[in-house]
């Protein structure tokens, strides 16, 4: 997985749930209940979650799913920080190992952010009767196995974004990387797992279309009621990107380099490569069937800079096929910018070009 290309902020939540001696598939043990740290279950004697991995043994709702419950998610989180979470990680302290820190399983594709009631018929539905977490039972996975975690080894071995530590009271949210690694150091102990192998083996495939998925809406969203055929409408997209991910804003160039603006500079510019013709090369790609010459517009500071300006006309130039993709791709460099020309530094060898005006 090339994981900086696709890695997705918020993908997965780490929250914590009281101890069960009968792997959270059955009434917890009397001294789960006396040793567990939540001052609710203390003054209750009772914990939501006794029937998290239960999921292989009780009936699910009507819709197909089982619901589950974390205390940290009683207080539901922020929508829009928590519309990307894909998964949640259930761990526990264990009283009778000097309290280490276990994470037992997860719910994949879970839903979350507000009370389930348990309407399906069990006896043991009438004591748990509800939750705050749910998923389909071939998306609830357990380690028979669980996987150890201290502030050290999160830390160490990347299982939660770069500075944080486990959170004591609350939740954590995890990186699309976060949640790989851990899901690989849970495969690795529980190699016969074999729900667990089958989901480790397309989360890159499903973290790429989730990523594919948020950065197609986003542009659309973003060029819906905006125009490239304006320099106004420009502005606009220029102010709207600020929000966006590096993967939308080069959609948005692109949209703008195909746009009217863009064939306004191809005009201005006679339809030559800036960089073929300041090489003494000759400037003319072949002739579409309209009678113009091929061309195509490059953004010479990188959208992605979000500098003023950096959409609107005299930050683009016209370029050849080749000449465009070795920018983007090959041995080029940006040296020097002034109000009126550009410097590049192409394969060693120093081109200026000057910037296009509007007659
Ligand atoms: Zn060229
Ligand atoms: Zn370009």
């Amino acid at each position: 997985m090339e994981a900086t290309e696709t890695l997705i902020e918020n993908y997965g939540i780490l929250a914590s749930m009281s101890w069960n001696s009968n792997k959270w598939a059955g009434d917890p043990s009397k001294e789960d209940l006396g040793r567990s740290k939540y001052t609710y279950v203390q003054n209750k004697l009772h914990t939501h979650e006794s029937l998290n991995f239960g999921h292989e043994i009780y009936p699910s709702e009507e819709d197909g799913y089982y619901i589950g419950y974390t205390p940290m998610l009683r207080k539901p989180p922020a929508f829009d920080k928590s519309s990307s979470v894909k998964i949640i990680f259930l761990s526990s302290s264990d009283y009778k190992n000097s309290n280490r820190k276990l994470i037992i399983g997860f719910y994949g594709n879970p839903e979350f952010g507000q009370e389930f009631p348990r309407l399906s018929k069990h006896r043991l539905f009438r004591k748990y009767d509800g939750g705050n977490i749910k998923a389909l039972p071939e998306d609830i996975i357990y380690f028979d196995k669980p996987l150890v975690i201290s502030n050290e080894s999160v830390a160490k071995e990347g299982l939660l974004p770069e500075g944080k530590l486990i959170s004591q009271r609350g939740f954590n949210y995890l990186n699309s990387d976060n949640v790989y690694t851990i899901l690989l150091q849970a495969q690795s102990l529980n190699q016969q797992n074999h729900k667990l192998n089958a989901y480790v083996k397309n989360y890159p495939i499903r973290v790429a279309e989730t990523k594919e998925q948020a950065t197609s809406e986003d542009y659309y969203n973003a060029i819906s009621d905006a125009d490239a055929d304006t320099l106004k409408g420009i502005l606009e997209l220029e102010k709207k990107m600020a929000k966006q991910t590096p993967e939308v804003r080069q959609r948005i160039a692109s949209f703008i380099e195909r746009g009217a603006i863009s064939s306004k500079v191809k005009k201005l510019t006679g339809y030559k490569c800036l960089i073929c013709d300041s090489l003494k090369e000759n400037p003319y790609s072949f002739k579409k069937p309209n009678g113009d010459f091929y061309i195509e517009t490059h953004h010479v500071e990188q959208v992605s800079t979000l500098n003023k300006g950096v959409l609107g006309i005299n930050n683009l130039i016209t370029v050849c096929a080749n000449h465009h993709r070795q920018l983007h791709y090959g041995d080029s460099l940006l040296v020097e910018r002034t109000a009126t020309s550009f410097k590049f530094k192409i394969d060693g060898k120093t081109i200026k070009i000057d910037a296009i005006k509007i007659p």
